[in-house]
């Protein structure tokens, strides 16, 4: 055995005797889909508090009320998230957790999955002095934050039959083409703490120490993505031979028994969810007011350049009729041009100057409805925003010495 695959069992057989050697053999293997999560996904708190719940229903915790705290400060993204949700204690029997950014299902649930062991292992006693899944008290106390790392996270999660869904968000990418500027923008990440290659091992390592069926090796090998499952049925053959003498570095019995609980798929009780309802119709607005307290610009915009185009089409169409003769037809395409020329100069409005904003404007704003900026001007080009902050701030700091200033973030 290398080095690296002696850690990696030494790992698991950590994670077994802190799951308990009866509960790492009985826990059912959970999948990221349908059968497994048959509650409806949804981008929003709610979503992601069933998601929590039906994640701590697999773990067994079905009776432990999940608490979230808003603070995004973004809507939810296609693209990835990192931490987007953090387990913060046990307080008063319900697990607590932050929201911080909601992404695409399957670049969740991976951060889901590791937030509920975490939730598990606090509950278990795992990362504290004394279990608390047994009191009868409720304990009111949030640990200062006492974080199990990612990778014992990870190793918990493969025990406790999460591992498939942890694995199949282990590799992430995020591949954004954006319309304004030629190119793409490509983002990755690795979730669970380990190398991927690991956690594909780690998991081989897991269903040869419990006997898994042949279906459960197929649901985990379903899971992984291309390079990992390669890794995967590469430590499932060189070890095959071995299954007996990897159960006794993780003190499983010999002939482990291979029953698993049946996994528990009845609907989520109904909890009152009208808080996380209201947060959610309030985050449009509060994410949107991220100029709040700093000064904006009012921006004059003309239709220009859709006078020009609108103009060309007029003119084109002119120009075709072919039968008013040319010197007509060019004098009439450009009368157009023209025309759309001086029709785009004579249509003016006004834009927030922010360039993340642009919320269009009115010249009776003070606030910016898009960002909720002070309107404190008005300039010809956004170009002149800086300029004019700059000028507006000189004024300031010589009137009022020590007031703060719009370019403070
Ligand atoms: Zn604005």
């Amino acid at each position: 055995m290398t080095d690296d695959d002696e850690f990696l069992v030494a790992f698991l057989a950590i994670a077994i005797d802190a799951v308990g050697i009866g509960a790492a053999i009985e826990a059912p293997l959970v999948t990221y889909d349908e059968r497994c999560f048959p509650d409806p996904w949804q981008p929003t708190l709610v979503g992601v508090r069933d998601a929590l719940r039906r994640m701590m229903v697999h773990l067994g915790m079905r009776d432990v009320p999940v608490r979230l705290s808003d603070l995004r400060n973004d809507l939810p993204t296609e693209g990835l998230v990192h931490e987007p949700v953090i387990f913060e204690g046990i307080e008063h029997g319900a697990a607590c957790f932050e929201v911080h950014a909601v992404g695409r299902p399957e670049a969740m649930a991976s951060w889901l999955a590791l937030e509920s062991v975490r939730a598990w292992a606090e509950y278990q006693g795992v990362t504290r002095s004394e279990a608390l899944a047994y009191r009868v008290e409720p304990v009111a106390d949030v640990p200062t934050r006492h974080r199990l790392d990612e990778g014992s996270a990870t190793a918990l999660a493969v025990v406790l039959g999460l591992g498939p869904v942890v694995a199949g968000g282990t590799i992430q990418t995020h591949v954004e083409t954006t319309l304004a500027s030629v190119g793409t923008r490509f983002e990755s990440q690795t979730v669970g703490g380990l190398p991927p290659m690991a956690i594909a091992r780690l998991l081989a390592f897991h269903t040869l120490v419990r006997a898994a069926s042949e279906e459960e090796r197929a649901q985990v090998r379903d899971a992984l993505p291309l390079d990992m499952r390669k890794e995967h049925d590469a430590a499932l053959d060189e070890y095959r031979d071995r299954a007996v003498v990897l159960r006794e570095a993780v003190r499983l019995p010999p002939q482990p028994a291979s029953g698993r609980r049946p996994l528990d798929l009845r609907p989520l009780p109904p909890v009152d969810g009208a808080e996380l309802v209201q947060a959610e119709r309030e985050l449009p607005g509060r994410v949107r007011a991220f100029n709040r307290g700093r000064r904006v610009f009012r921006v004059v915009r003309r239709r220009t350049v859709i006078g020009v185009a609108l103009g060309l089409v007029v003119g084109m169409v002119v120009f075709g009729l072919g039968s008013l003769g040319t010197a007509l037809a060019m004098g009439g395409f450009v009368a157009a041009v023209l025309g759309g020329y001086v029709g785009g100069r004579s249509s003016r409005f006004y834009e927030c100057a922010d360039p993340d904003c642009s919320h269009r404007l009115s010249i009776s704003h003070t606030t910016c409805p898009g960002c909720g900026g002070t309107v404190a001007g008005e300039i010809e080009s956004a170009k002149h925003r800086l300029e004019a902050e700059e000028r507006l701030e000189a004024v300031e700091l010589a009137t009022t010495p020590g007031a703060p200033t719009a370019r403070d973030r």
